[in-house]
């Protein structure tokens, strides 16, 4: 396993101390550990922060590898939007420790519809924009665990902000969409649904294309239309 997750003369190593491996090396042993249990569910928390990218490479193949074998889940925790292209069928958005969006990785990625991965999806380089142009960055901080805002924990960095924001704290509601995207068929469910029955609503008995929940008063407004565009900021 040592050899697998790319550890050079690993027979030698293994009576190594782990002063002697350098960080990355220490993190290999790690993923080699988890793996060799051949677990049910793996839970990766940032497991490829300290890998080169070739290294990083090498992990992740493994990791499917051993997944389409042995029939494992993977749980990917990170902030590396490369993984998660890369690895994920479904992807649950974090912010202050609440769910902001959840959605089928191609969903999210075409449609981000809160201001929080939008942020995340923007601030990636990207092979296209002009080059050395700055990339966007999502301005403030995450606030401390003992002063969260009341109303929704984004405002205080959202540029779409509203006073319903600072009172309330959005529901995660259900976003149905068309196809096309821009012609809304209908939403909305106060509570998360069942996923296991994809919450087909009884307000339509159209196919519903994917489960995608965010929680924002205003997404609608948010989703970026075919232009681009989305709906104007409030202040600077
Ligand atoms: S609820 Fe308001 S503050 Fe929160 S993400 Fe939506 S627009 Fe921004």
């Amino acid at each position: 396993m040592l050899e697998k997750v790319g550890i050079p003369s690993p027979k030698q190593r293994m009576l190594e101390f782990p002063h002697l491996l350098s960080g990355g090396m220490r993190q290999r042993v790690m993923i080699a550990m988890a793996l060799a249990c051949r677990p049910d569910i793996l839970i990766c928390d940032e497991p490829s922060t300290a890998l080169d990218v070739t290294v990083q490479a090498q992990i992740l193949d493994l990791m499917r590898e051993l997944q389409a074998e042995t029939g494992m889940s993977i749980i990917f925790i990170t902030h590396d939007l490369g993984v998660v292209a890369e690895m994920c069928d479904q992807v649950v958005v974090m912010y202050a420790g609440k769910v902001v969006e959840q959605a089928d990785i191609f969903e999210l990625f075409d449609h981000p519809s809160h201001p929080y991965t939008q942020g995340l999806l923007a601030s990636m380089p990207s092979m296209i924009g002009a080059p050395k142009s700055l990339l966007p960055t999502i301005d403030g901080s995450v606030p401390a665990l003992n002063q969260m805002p009341c109303g929704c924990r984004f405002v205080t960095r959202c540029q779409y902000a509203q006073d319903l924001c600072h009172q309330k704290q959005p529901d995660l509601q259900l976003v149905i969409l068309n196809q096309s995207v821009i012609s809304k068929q209908s939403v909305i469910s106060k509570q998360p649904p069942d996923l296991n029955q994809a919450a087909v609503s009884e307000q339509t008995s159209k196919k519903v294309p994917d489960i995608h929940l965010v929680s924002c008063h205003y997404w609608e407004q948010l989703i970026p239309k075919k232009d681009g565009a989305i709906m104007e900021k409030t202040h600077d």
